[in-house]
């Protein structure tokens, strides 16, 4: 299986994604290129914003490379462990 899932037309390594948004973005900036978007959360402080479809795509494809362990469906606590 791919380690990747794609998020705003990128490729992007699962074991680069630290969380993933439960809510859609809004901050209420007129000139907001993400507003209605779900944040994806990467390493150094990066993000990539994806659609719901993207998000949800991205949470599956999370379960399955973690092999389904700890799988939380409703909130998916993907914190980082150290
Ligand atoms: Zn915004």
């Amino acid at each position: 299986m791919s380690i990747f899932c794609v998020i705003d037309e990128k490729h992007i390594p699962l074991y680069r994604v630290m969380w993933i948004a439960s809510l859609p973005h809004f901050c209420g900036e007129e000139d907001c290129q993400c507003e209605g978007r779900y944040e994806i959360r990467l390493e150094q402080g990066e993000s990539v914003w994806g659609t719901g479809d993207e998000r949800d795509a991205a949470l599956a494809a999370l379960e399955r490379w973690q092999g389904g362990l700890g799988s939380n469906e409703e909130d998916g606590e993907w914190e980082a462990d150290t």
